[in-house]
């Protein structure tokens, strides 16, 4: 599986920050930010994209995140 980088900071992406990013900005990225940069583009916290990344995981309604059954496996890092 390819490494995914941050493209402004370069820190290491998680499958949930790709997904997270393809989901707000652009569903065909092949670049992505990470959730500090991404927070920091739209004016939010990073607290609040983990919240929203929880959220599309829980409800499923999102096919870019699979959906959890019971609670979040450990986090990204
Ligand atoms: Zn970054």
């Amino acid at each position: 599986m390819t490494r995914h980088t941050c493209m402004r900071c370069g820190a290491g992406l998680c499958g949930d920050e790709i997904a997270l990013y393809k989901k707000l900005v652009f569903r065909g990225a092949e670049e992505y930010l990470c959730l500090d940069c991404l927070a920091a583009d739209c004016s939010t916290t990073r607290e609040k994209l983990e919240t929203l990344i929880a959220y599309y995981h829980r409800t499923g309604i999102c096919t870019l995140f699979a959906k959890w059954e019971s609670e979040p496996p450990a986090g990204c890092r």
